[in-house]
């Protein structure tokens, strides 16, 4: 393969899929260029123009739902209904929902004054311009789509630079984008590796990033530097609390789910199982069998496989590296345990107990099929350890009992906490998602979402147009000072509160 280009092999079979060519610094600043000279036509179209277009791509989606499914299963290696359910109605539901709810959103928004009040203020949301979409590889269609559409919606241009590992799908993503009418050059996409990704940061007017802490915290940086706002969706290591109340047949189905689907490979997988001592022998009875009918295979040869391979070399092995580093540590697979050789990155899906808090399993992300069990005599005890670690993006307790279990959910550091269910929210687009601690700064979906797309801009104006000065204009005087000093003890000090109390009797 010449230096220019990247080859993209089948995670399965190593099989190559195709090529793409990789963006130079030049070619990339020419992509934003172009995107700058249609997002100017494109802002200009009313919002109920821009949905009556986004919600054309949506059905375009649905058309070629087939094409986009046998794609991420091939390029990405997950199942197909994996592909359906997660990406592709993931997000036609984000249109769907941000189309119908756009002009709500961006409607301008009234801020009462409470103290000038022959005054108003309101909000208005006026495009950003080029926002820079750079994605991972573990959910190619959905993660750096969604972000797509929700600036197109809020009147910007895109430039999308997706993971060295799954270009071919973002290229299938910009056709159906342009099939529904999107303007040709509205829309970029740039291929290539990290460099690829700093320099369309130095050409966008905003970055919505998702991938690891590591590559975050750079992006923030070079953000930083240019002083353009960017949203970072990072790591997790979602803990999963299974209180001594919990319904066990649905929490060991959640979380094989949890733990699992995709491989493993979701920023909310449950990657810690903490366990209260006394259900521990009823849930391993009924989780145990799920996990070992888990049979990896190549998901494009056998509709009937649940679980695929992982995406890439690289991540198996650091997969490989934790669970070795669990077992010298004492750990014990009940379940799997190994890479599986093959051209293919294959791993067998795994539980392991007897984990310990020293083991890099329940300290570093995984991303793969591996559900390490630690096991507590009490809440006290699994709060303090989900809270151990230095990500907070998804956590999840199972309980019977709704109020203790809201009581523990709050009481966990984690953007969000879902009760007696995993992973869903992602597909819940009016909920934020995002993290606290190092999983990242600020959210995607979430009405706020859209509205961070745009700048906010504030105009304020007199309510009473024949009012010829304000009492703060020149000329400055004893006369003013005094009347702001009485004005401050009366109003916003306790005087007129104190004097309302003596009229009260
Ligand atoms: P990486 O951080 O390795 O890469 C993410 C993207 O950034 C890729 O397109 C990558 O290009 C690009 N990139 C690399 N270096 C730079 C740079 N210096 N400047 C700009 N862009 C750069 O993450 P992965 O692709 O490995 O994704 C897995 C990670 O994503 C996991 O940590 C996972 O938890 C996280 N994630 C978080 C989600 C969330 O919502 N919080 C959702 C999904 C995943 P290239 O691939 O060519 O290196």
């Amino acid at each position: 393969m010449p230096d220019d280009r990247i080859e993209i092999c089948s995670p399965a079979t190593g099989e190559t899929l195709g090529s793409v060519p990789i963006a130079t610094r030049e070619d990339v600043a020419e992509a934003a260029a172009k995107a700058r000279v249609a997002q100017v036509e494109w802002s200009q179209r009313s919002l109920a123009e821009r949905c009556t277009v986004l919600t054309q791509v949506k059905n375009v989606i649905i058309d070629r739902t087939d094409e986009i499914c046998d794609l991420l299963s091939k390029e990405q290696g997950k199942p197909r209904v994996e592909a359906m359910v997660h990406e592709v109605a993931n997000l036609v539901d984000l249109i769907h929902y941000f189309t119908g709810e756009a002009d709500r959103i961006l409607a301008p928004e009234p801020i009462p004054l409470h103290l000038l009040k022959h005054r108003a203020s309101y909000l208005h949301w006026k495009p950003r311009g080029i926002i820079g979409v750079i994605g991972p590889w573990n959910f190619p269609f959905n993660i750096c789509n969604g972000p797509v559409v929700v600036a197109l919606l809020a009147g910007n241009g895109a430039v999308v630079k997706p993971s060295e590992f799954t270009p071919l799908i973002q290229e299938l993503a910009r056709e159906i984008f342009i099939q529904g009418g999107v303007p040709e050059d509205l829309v970029q996409v740039v291929h290539g590796y990290g460099e690829t990704g700093a320099a369309v940061i130095d050409h966008v007017d905003m970055v919505e990033f998702t991938g690891s802490v590591a590559t975050g915290r750079k992006v923030a940086a070079q953000c930083g530097e240019r002083l353009i706002p960017c949203v970072t969706e990072l790591g997790g290591k979602a803990p999963a609390l299974v209180l001594d109340d919990a319904n066990l047949a649905r929490t060991a189905g959640g979380l094989a789910w949890g733990g699992f689907a995709n491989c493993g490979q979701v920023c909310a997988s449950v990657e810690r199982v903490l366990v209260h001592r006394s259900v521990l022998p009823g849930l391993l009875e009924l989780l145990v069998p799920k996990v070992a009918a888990l049979k990896p295979g190549d998901t494009q040869a056998d509709a009937s496989i649940q679980i695929g391979p992982l995406n890439n070399r690289r991540q198996r092995d650091i997969v490989q590296a934790l669970v070795e580093d669990a077992v010298s540590k004492g750990a014990n697979a009940l379940v799997g345990g190994n890479a599986i050789d093959g051209p293919g990155h294959f791993f067998e899906p795994t539980i392991l107990v007897d984990v310990t808090p020293d083991m890099d399993i329940v300290n570093k992300e995984t991303f793969g099929p591996v559900l390490p069990i630690m096991v507590f005599d009490d809440d006290e005890a699994m709060i303090q350890e989900a809270n151990r670690s230095h990500l907070g993006l998804l956590a999840y307790v199972f309980s019977t009992n709704a109020t203790r279990a809201q009581g523990i959910a709050e009481r966990i550091e984690a953007g969000t906490v879902m009760i007696n269910d995993v992973l869903a929210t992602h597909g819940m687009p009016e909920t934020p998602w995002g993290g606290v601690k190092a999983s990242g700064v600020g959210h995607t979906h979430g009405d706020d979402s859209l509205r961070h797309m745009c700048q906010q801009r504030h105009v304020n104006y007199g309510r009473l147009p024949s009012l010829r000065s304000e009492p703060y204009w020149y000329p400055y005087g004893p006369k003013l000072y005094g009347g702001f000093k009485r004005m401050i003890g009366l109003i916003l000090g306790t005087g007129l509160r104190n004097r309302l109390r003596w009229f009260r009797g």
